[in-house]
């Protein structure tokens, strides 16, 4: 067989033993004969009997017609509507025929139409288990298909990667007799349960699908602590400094976020941590007292962020902070070019700059640093595994000495930050190998936000609304969100709704920012924007709003029914800072569907970041959320995260045990589930 044309491979799996987790969709009984008087009309089923009679009917196509007798002298009428001349010669009256196909009723009573059928001797035995149906490429036959599995299955080697008191121990079946029930399930199985992919079987598979994951997570963790980092210990102690340079005290939970991240900067081992927290709970300030660590410490601090107006920000942040210490921080983006880009790339190179914040600018090869302790990605989940290990990969050489250049290579600390939480099962599941601090309250002074979710319809209403909130001094968010796939269309939809407010309020001044403008014209926008004189500012994206206004009071969403759950409620997060009463009103166009309407009533009831990424991942499932992590590493096959949420905490603590006390398990556990190799780990 040519090597491109095995099952395996038009399956795109990499070795044939790979087919052993290929598994059926459904599956039909051939175990046993229905009696020709019991068919009715759409039953699926496997009848025998003599040919008795046969002949072509012609009128339009041809058609090979055959009547078999069974047992009870009833006869059945078999309908082929196309055929081969070596299937003709093989049909004549007295052979037995067996078939399976679902029954109807034709002009002369019950009938098959184009059954798969078989001639056979009499009393050839039937099938002793149920045939697997399997998800199938076009270029195979499910016969063939069937027959590579089924071969898989006797020559694999389906020894338990579970140690036999574990098992036990866990309530679930061997793995051997798991595989045989699932691809050959007796006669009398529960199919239905079966094709629910329910049981104690696919309990099995679940489990142990997860404990692969498991184990290759927990193995990425423990490999860190191989690698080398240097403790940030902050001998200057301008952590401390930084803080008492603040007009306010952290929150509780801000402390306990930031001592969770020392404790892990103390140590010698690169920190892999994710600061998650919503938007305006205080993560910039927290990153800014670990900066300060760093750079007390004497090392260097890189920031990363997605967008230019977000890595702006903060830098401004860490510049009004940094600036009373004596601290350089230096500014680095696609747009700082020349004789700044060359004075800034020396700063850092020599190590007299101690923070570089900037964006993708960060990445490129000219940047170097002398000393690199500590990285910050804001919005991690923005950036790709790549860029991530790029600015990681700055790290210099082991300036902690010979001996431990030789054992590997130093890293930086990483500290990742999110405003989009991710939920428990999710951070059990794929983010098992990240330590998590999560800052679950806002700073006190923050007023609750009014979500009012309205039709399109409604417009003049919104509009009148619009002009008394802003004759009374409020300033207003207007967004018109971008999709990215109709990028044309959706700038022009914020243009006019910037002309159509604009007309209909024309005592109002409109800003307008989108991403097509140049960073210049953005930050003039910006700036007018926050120095009061617009009151409305449209725009197209969560990106382009990132200013902080105690006195932007009032959020317009439109077409809130395409954006996410959780960039509505980060860009929701926008207002609420001030002393006057917030409100978002979220602005959809007919017609939305039920999913749509959900999404819109959890907004529109609660104001906790978790909470919504829950409903988020509940609705989404992990997919979308996984994007960016996704490079090379599976997504899971069987297991549900959420509904197999009960699995997570077991298969967690068997791969420890694994990993602690069976080497030999751990190896064929992983040769078993993880197909082309080993998942990428994480950075
Ligand atoms: P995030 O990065 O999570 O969006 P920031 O660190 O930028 O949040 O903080 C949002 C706003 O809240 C900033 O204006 C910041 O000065 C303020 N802030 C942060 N922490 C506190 C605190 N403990 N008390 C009062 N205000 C705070
Ligand atoms: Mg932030």
């Amino acid at each position: 067989m040519p090597k491109d044309k095995e099952p395996h491979r038009l399956l795109g799996l990499a070795q044939a033993t790979d087919l052993i987790l290929h598994l059926p969709l459904r599956f039909e009984d051939e175990t046993r004969l229905t009696p020709f008087t019991q068919l009715k009309p759409g039953l699926v089923a496997q009848v025998e009997g003599v040919l008795v009679h046969m002949e072509r009917s012609r009128g339009g196509r041809t058609q090979l017609l055959f009547e078999i007798q069974d047992a009870t002298n009833a006869r059945l009428r078999i309908r082929l509507l196309h055929f081969r001349p070596n299937q003709v010669a093989a049909l004549s009256p007295g052979v037995t025929v067996r078939a399976f196909g679902e029954a109807r009723t034709g002009l002369f009573g019950m009938e098959m139409v184009h059954p798969r059928y078989r001639v056979l001797r009499p009393s050839t035995p039937l099938q002793k288990t149920l045939t697997p149906v399997y998800p199938n490429v076009a270029a195979l036959s499910q016969y063939r298909l069937r027959q590579a599995i089924a071969a898989e299955l006797d020559a694999a080697d389906l020894a338990d990667s579970l140690p036999e008191p574990l098992r036990q121990h866990l309530g679930l079946p061997e793995f051997a007799a798991t595989l045989r029930f699932l691809h050959q399930p007796p006669a009398n199985a529960d199919t239905a349960l079966l094709e629910l992919r329910q049981g104690p079987a696919w309990e099995r598979l679940k489990f142990d699908e997860l404990l692969a994951q498991q184990i290759s997570l927990q193995r990425a963790t423990i490999e860190r602590k191989y690698q080398h980092a240097v403790p940030l210990n902050d001998a200057q102690e301008l952590g401390p400094r930084l803080l008492a340079g603040l007009p306010f005290t952290l929150t509780t939970a801000q402390a306990r976020c930031l001592d969770e991240i020392r404790t892990d900067l103390a140590a010698p081992h690169p920190m892999h941590r994710l600061l998650q927290g919503d938007v305006g709970s205080g993560k910039t300030c927290v990153a800014a007292a670990c900066a300060a660590l760093a750079v007390g410490s004497g090392m260097q601090v890189a920031l990363m962020a997605p967008t230019e107006l977000l890595a702006e920000q903060i830098y401004q942040k860490l510049r009004d902070g940094f600036t009373p210490l004596g601290v350089n921080v230096v500014w680095l983006s696609s747009a700082v070019k020349g004789k700044a880009r060359s004075a800034a790339l020396a700063a850092l190179a020599d190590g007299r700059a101690p923070i570089a914040v900037g964006t993708h600018a960060l990445i490129q090869d000219d940047v170097t640093f002398a000393r690199l302790g500590l990285v910050i990605v804001d919005e991690q989940h923005r950036f790709g595994v790549e860029q991530r290990l790029a600015l990681r990969a700055k790290a210099a050489p082991s300036p902690i000495g010979e001996g431990a250049e030789k054992e590997g290579k130093v890293l930086p600390h990483l500290l990742m930050m999110s405003a989009t939480p991710i939920p428990r099962t999710l951070a059990m599941s794929y983010y098992a190998d990240l330590s998590i601090s999560s800052i679950d309250s806002l700073p006190p002074g923050r007023t609750p936000i009014e979500t009012r979710v309205m039709s399109d319809a409604r417009r003049t209403e919104v509009i009148t609304r619009l002009a008394e909130f802003c004759a009374s001094g409020g300033q207003s968010y207007w967004v018109c969100p971008l999709i990215e796939e109709s990028e044309k269309l959706d700038l022009k939809a914020a243009i006019d709704a910037h002309a159509e407010i604009s007309a209909a309020l024309p005592q109002l001044t409109i800003g307008l920012i989108h991403g097509r403008m140049k960073a210049t014209e953005k930050a003039a926008v910006m700036a007018a924007f926050k120095a009061g004189e617009q009151n409305v500012l449209g725009a197209t994206t969560v990106n382009e709003v990132g200013v902080e206004l105690p006195n932007a009071s009032l959020m317009v969403i439109e077409h809130a029914e395409r954006m996410g759950l959780a960039q509505m409620h980060q860009l929701r997060g926008r207002v609420g800072r001030g002393t006057r009463a917030s409100t978002c009103l979220l602005i959809y166009s007919k017609p939305i569907g039920a999913i749509a309407h959900e999404r819109l009533a959890i907004l529109r009831d609660s104001q906790d970041g978790f909470e919504i990424a829950r409903h988020d991942l509940r609705l989404r499932g992990p997919g979308e959320r996984l994007g960016a992590r996704q490079s090379g590493q599976q997504m899971l096959r069987f297991a549900d995260i959420e509904s197999d949420a009960h699995l997570l905490e077991p298969a967690s603590n068997a791969a420890a045990e694994l990993l602690r006390q069976h080497p030999d398990a751990v190896k064929r556990h992983i040769d078993r589930w993880l197909l082309g190799g080993e998942a990428r780990l994480y950075a």
